[in-house]
C-alpha cells in the first residue's frame, strides 16, 4: 500500500517582511505578501554552506517534518468523494531539512535544488497561475459519480496536451454541457465532437483518440479509467505524463513526476537535469528528487513557467532565483512557427 506524505504550509505563515531594498528590485508590496519565508531565503542566500540555515527556517522545517511524518494510506480502489479526489490541495512548502528519505543516497543531487525549489514555492504562494484556476483537476464536474469524474479528468488531460489551460478549460465546459461521459462521447458524431473541443491543439487527432478511448473504457473497464500507469499508457493519445497526472489526480496515487514542457524547461535551466526531452527529464528527476516532492513539483513548476520562467523571455528580474540560477542572462531562440496557435508554452 502506498503512502502519501502530508505536509503543511507552516513556513509561509511566519510574520516577517523582507527588506524593500532587496537586490532583485521587487517592490515592498510584492514582498509583503511573502513574508518570513522570503526573509529566511534571503538569509540562506548569504550562507554559502546550505547546512547553515536560519533559525526560523529550522523551526518551520521541524514542524513540517512532524506533519510529514503522518502517512495517509491510499486504498487501491478509492472510496473517497469527488471533493477528496480533487488535486487542488498542494499545500506543502519544500522543507529545509534533510530528513526525508532520499532516492539518491550517493548525493548526486543538484547542490542548490532545495533553495531554488523553496523560492519557487514562495513565488507560487498565491496559486494564481492559469494551472491553478483552470487546470485539469479544476474543470471536472464535482457532482458526478466518481467514475465519471475520473473519466472527465482523463478527458481534460487528453485535451490539454499542446494546449493552453484556458483553451482546455473552455473545451471541457462545452463538453460537460453536452455530456462528458463515456456513453455520451460514443454517441456523439466525430464532426460534432470536433466542434465541441475546437480549438484545442491537434483537435482532429484528439477526436479520434477520445472516441477510441471511450470504446476501450466501455468494453474493458466498465466505463471507468484504468488504475495503473501501464494500462493508462495503452489508451490512444495517453502518454506517461498524462498517466502520472491521472494517477495522481484521479486515483490519488503518486506514481511518477508529471513532466511537461514547463517541468522539462525549468529543470534544465536550474541545472537539476541535463536532458533533451520531457521523458528523459522525468527519469532524471526521479533519480534524485525525494518522492515526497513528486506530487507537488508539477504544479509548482507549471505555474512558475506560466508566470515567470517563460519559455522565450523569462522574467528573471522578477525571479527570486536570479542570484542562484545558472540560466540567468542567457537568451532563448524563438521556436519555429508551430502548427497550432494554442501550444502550451
Ligand atoms: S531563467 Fe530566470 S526566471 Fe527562470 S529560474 Fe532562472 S532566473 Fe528565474
Amino acid at each position: 500500500m502506498e503512502s502519501i506524505k502530508v505536509t503543511t504550509r507552516a513556513a509561509a505563515k511566519l510574520a516577517h517582511k523582507l527588506s524593500s531594498s532587496d537586490k532583485t528590485g521587487h517592490s515592498s508590496d510584492w514582498f509583503a505578501s511573502h513574508e518570513s519565508t522570503a526573509k529566511c531565503i534571503k538569509l540562506q542566500d548569504e550562507e554559502s554552506d546550505h547546512t547553515k540555515r536560519c533559525t526560523a527556517s529550522k523551526s518551520a522545517g521541524k514542524s513540517k517534518t512532524t506533519a510529514r511524518s503522518k502517512s495517509v494510506p491510499v486504498p487501491s480502489t478509492p472510496a473517497v468523494s469527488n471533493q477528496e479526489q480533487k488535486c487542488d490541495g498542494v499545500t506543502s512548502v519544500p522543507p529545509t531539512d534533510d530528513s526525508i528519505p532520499h532516492p539518491d543516497p550517493a548525493g548526486n543531487e543538484p547542490a542548490l535544488w532545495r533553495q531554488q525549489l523553496q523560492k519557487i514555492e514562495l513565488m507560487r504562494s498565491k496559486r494564481d497561475a492559469p494551472v491553478d484556476t483552470v487546470g485539469c483537476e479544476k474543470i471536472c464536474d464535482q457532482s458526478v459519480p466518481p467514475e465519471v469524474f475520473r473519466y472527465q479528468m482523463l478527458t481534460g488531460l487528453m485535451l490539454s496536451s499542446q494546449t493552453r489551460d484556458q483553451v482546455t478549460s473552455a473545451a471541457m465546459l462545452k463538453l460537460r454541457k453536452h455530456g462528458c461521459t463515456v456513453d455520451s462521447i460514443l454517441n456523439t458524431p466525430d464532426e460534432e465532437l470536433g466542434r465541441l473541443i475546437y480549438p484545442v491543439g491537434f483537435w482532429p487527432s484528439k477526436v479520434k483518440y477520445l472516441k477510441k478511448t471511450a470504446q476501450i473504457l466501455k468494453s474493458k473497464y466498465g466505463s471507468d479509467i484504468p488504475d495503473n500507469v501501464e494500462e493508462l499508457c495503452q489508451l490512444p493519445g495517453v502518454g506517461p505524463k498524462m498517466a502520472h497526472l491521472a494517477m495522481n489526480c484521479a486515483w490519488n496515487k503518486v506514481t511518477g513526476i508529471g513532466t511537461d514542457t514547463h517541468v522539462h524547461r525549468i529543470s534544465n535551466r536550474l541545472n537539476w537535469v541535463k536532458t533533451k526531452t520531457p521523458e528523459q527529464t522525468e527519469k532524471a528527476l526521479q533519480d534524485w528528487l525525494p518522492r515526497s516532492y513528486w506530487r507537488e513539483v508539477n504544479e509548482l513548476l507549471v505555474g512558475f513557467g506560466q508566470q515567470i520562467c517563460l519559455p522565450i523571455k523569462p522574467k528573471c528580474a522578477d525571479c527570486l532565483n536570479i542570484s542562484i540560477c545558472p540560466f540567468t542572462g542567457k537568451t532563448v531562440k524563438p521556436p519555429a512557427k508551430s502548427s497550432t496557435n494554442d501550444v502550451d508554452v
